[in-house]
């Protein structure tokens, strides 16, 4: 497994490689950018299908949180963990209580918090090891706890702002969405939708949690393989990345795509596939930036989930501006939206050295 010339190492600061012999932990974390801060991004626990795939997954997900944070304006680099699952490691306290070590020993070089596959409860045992977490849970009107309902609404707002641009209305009433991946994140978003009047398609893979959304709400059930092609008005992908490839895009029917999760372009040309048939695309990093601004409130201290909401308000208008760029410029709005954040690091290396 190569490493410095693997295709998605972009200049990362570092990479780091973990394993626990008592607990079959076996992590990696990727340090993308410290230029602007501490690099915060969330831990992932998946089943790869080889160690190249973790490796390349940490390396992406890492650069997407030097440049989400960098376009929120939080005081945070890019980093990343990924728990590689098996049956030999599975969930437990002393699981997490190694991957805390881990963390530790990078002396708040890394941040951690939830992504798929990890609840609140298990950052409670990272936190008894480190102090370098956050998305732990919450005491009365303070930032913190569980970021997917507040990532949602920030995909909630990014996405009508996108169908303002796109179709040209305010109101999602009757408007066709669906919405691939009923999880933490895509449930909520349901919600959000679902009270706007927006009629809903779902698919999920897992039938619990796709039983859970069908119970609590009027819903369309499609197989997860037809999801992307619905005859819908918006597209919200909120499973895993790498759903917007050359082969996709040609028969996606949707005009606007606005969603949770990272990565969904499987390389950047995707992103002018998308603008060629006249998609809209919502830049992931800027829609699903919620649950990581209600990360660092909490972790820098002194925030009341109102603040942290009121910041989360600022989204539309950051998409906005990435949309008005486009459109003058000519340009997909990946590429814009990715050049807005490499301006943005790099005024912050000139201002002020790396670390916490
Ligand atoms: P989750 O694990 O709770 O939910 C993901 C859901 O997608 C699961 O129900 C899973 O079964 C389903 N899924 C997986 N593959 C699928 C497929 N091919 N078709 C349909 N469904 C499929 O995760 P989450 O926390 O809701 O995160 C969803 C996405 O949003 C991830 O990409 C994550 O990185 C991203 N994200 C999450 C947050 C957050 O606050 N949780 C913040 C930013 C970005």
């Amino acid at each position: 497994m190569s490493v410095f010339d693997h295709r998605e190492f972009d200049q990362h600061e570092s990479i780091h490689f973990f394993h626990d012999a008592d607990t079959g932990l076996r992590a990696i974390i990727a340090i993308h950018s410290t230029a602007l801060g501490p690099a915060a991004g969330g831990c992932r626990r998946w089943r790869y299908a080889s160690d190249n795939d973790a490796l390349t997954d940490v390396l992406r997900l890492s650069r997407g949180m030097t440049y989400k944070n960098a376009v929120a304006g939080l005081k945070l680099g890019g980093g990343k963990a990924v728990i590689l699952a098996d049956e030999q490691s599975p969930k437990s306290p002393e699981l997490f209580r190694a991957l805390g070590r881990a963390i530790e020993s990078l002396n708040g070089h890394y941040v951690t918090a939830e992504d798929v596959g990890i609840t609140v409860d298990d950052m409670r045992y990272v936190e008894e090891e480190t102090e370098y977490v956050s998305g732990l849970p919450k005491s009365g009107n303070s930032a913190g706890g569980d970021p997917s309902p507040l990532t949602a609404l920030g995909v909630f707002l990014g996405l009508k702002a996108a169908v303002r641009a796109r179709l040209g209305t305010e109101s999602l009433a009757d408007l066709k969405i669906a919405v691939q991946g009923v999880g933490h994140v895509g449930l909520n978003l349901c919600r959000l939708l679902h009270d706007a009047g927006a009629k809903l398609v779902v698919a999920d893979v897992n039938r619990a949690n796709l039983r859970l959304a069908s119970e609590e709400l009027p819903v369309t059930v499609v197989a997860p393989n037809e999801l992307l092609y619905s005859d819908v008005d918006v597209l919200a992908p909120c499973a895993l990345g790498n759903i917007l490839t050359s082969v996709t895009i040609p028969h996606i029917k949707a005009k606007v795509i606005a969603g949770a999760a990272n990565n969904q372009l499987a390389t950047e040309q995707d992103g002018a596939r998308l603008a060629a048939r006249n998609i809209l695309y919502a830049p992931d990093y800027v829609v699903n930036a919620g649950g990581i601004i209600n990360v660092a409130h909490e972790y820098f201290g002194h925030s009341s989930e109102d603040e942290v909401r009121a910041e989360i308000g600022r989204i539309p208008e950051r998409l906005e501006a990435i949309f008005a760029e486009a459109n003058e410029t000519d340009r997909p709005t990946n590429v814009v939206a990715d050049e807005l954040a490499r301006r943005i690091v790099a005024s912050g290396r000139q201002k002020s050295p790396a670390g916490p």
